[in-house]
């Protein structure tokens, strides 16, 4: 369920609700030493008892009730702050918090301008960034969300179950902003339900294209000989619907690098003037390859065979 998409156009000087917490129906699973609400059945609560005005001012004080928790399991020196569209929770000085929220505030600018119509508007609570003490502590919260099977290293994630939010840990203050500011994007895109290499894609670009990253996934081009031979030994079946990119061996770090290839050979491309109509229409459940032909006017299989070489990259048979 996405009721809490978290863009903040409405949230400005939303004052927190005086919500009686004993009546509401927090139910809370517990996993890693961490506290997660089943928003399931807080959101029809929210939505059945209080009137559309209210609600903002409602989801303010569940997100104070939810993350004072999660500061409390985090251990002493976690603490929240806040700006005009973020909530933080974090280990950092009220300084460096201030500093995080500012980044924050300029990343949301800007990828909302960037993305126009694409980036979700009817937000109704604010934006929550979480970040941990380091990558274990990180993995006690973040597990929850990822169930038993094992998933490649991450920095960082958007959680886009309950109340979509962001999650990292402490790490190279440039390199954490880069993390958070893909996140940030994925945030703002999750409704959309595209497929998640063109959302990675994007993800990925949309930062360095406005100087809030460097990026992370290294020099492309002088791995450009390994990234080939991955898919050609994999084939992409698994690239288009999304499960490589959970993979916890080299497929993770190749779908990363080969969905920026990908939205990079999409610009560049035929018809690259409809690129946010394609982004629009494209679709989870065909890797958006109808998108591609009725907007784009070609297939995806051409468009990636113009980095893999030619081959029937669409379907299970490999070249
Ligand atoms: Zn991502």
């Amino acid at each position: 369920m996405f009721w809490t998409w978290l863009c903040g156009k409405k949230l400005d000087k939303v004052a927190e609700a005086d919500l009686p917490l004993t009546e509401v129906p927090f139910r809370w699973q517990s996993q890693g030493g961490f506290s997660h609400p089943q928003w399931s059945s807080i959101h029809p609560w929210v939505f059945c008892s209080y009137p559309p005005a209210q609600q903002p001012g409602v989801y303010r004080a569940l997100t104070t009730a939810w993350l004072e928790r999660v500061c409390h399991e985090g251990g002493a020196g976690f603490g929240l702050a806040d700006s005009r569209h973020f909530r933080l929770l974090s280990p950092f000085s009220p300084t460096k918090s201030k500093m995080f929220l500012q980044f924050f505030e300029e990343a949301r600018r800007r990828i909302d301008g960037l993305l126009g119509d694409l980036a979700f508007r009817d937000a109704l609570g604010p934006h929550v960034v979480m970040i941990f003490r380091n990558s274990q502590q990180y993995w006690k919260y973040a597990s929850h969300f990822f169930g038993d099977g094992e998933v490649g290293g991450q920095g960082g994630v958007c959680v886009q179950e309950g109340y979509v939010h962001v999650v990292s840990y402490d790490q190279m203050a440039q390199s954490l902003q880069g993390i958070l500011a893909h996140e940030f994007v994925h945030n703002l895109l999750v409704h959309r339900k595209m497929p998640l290499w063109l959302e990675e894609g994007l993800a990925e670009l949309l930062p360095m294209q406005m100087r809030l990253s460097a990026g992370h996934l290294g020099d492309i081009a002088s791995e450009a000989g390994a990234l080939r031979q991955c898919w050609q030994k994999h084939g992409l079946t698994d690239f288009w619907s999304g499960e490589s990119f959970f993979a916890a061996d080299e497929r993770q770090k190749a779908s990363y690098q080969l969905s920026e290839v990908l939205t990079r050979l999409i610009l560049d491309g035929p018809n690259a003037s409809r690129f946010g109509e394609f982004v629009a229409a494209a679709e989870r459940t065909d890797g958006g390859e109808r998108a591609a032909l009725s907007v784009l006017g070609y297939s995806l299989n051409d468009a990636v065979s113009k980095f893999l070489g030619p081959g029937r990259w669409l379907g299970a048979d490999r070249a």
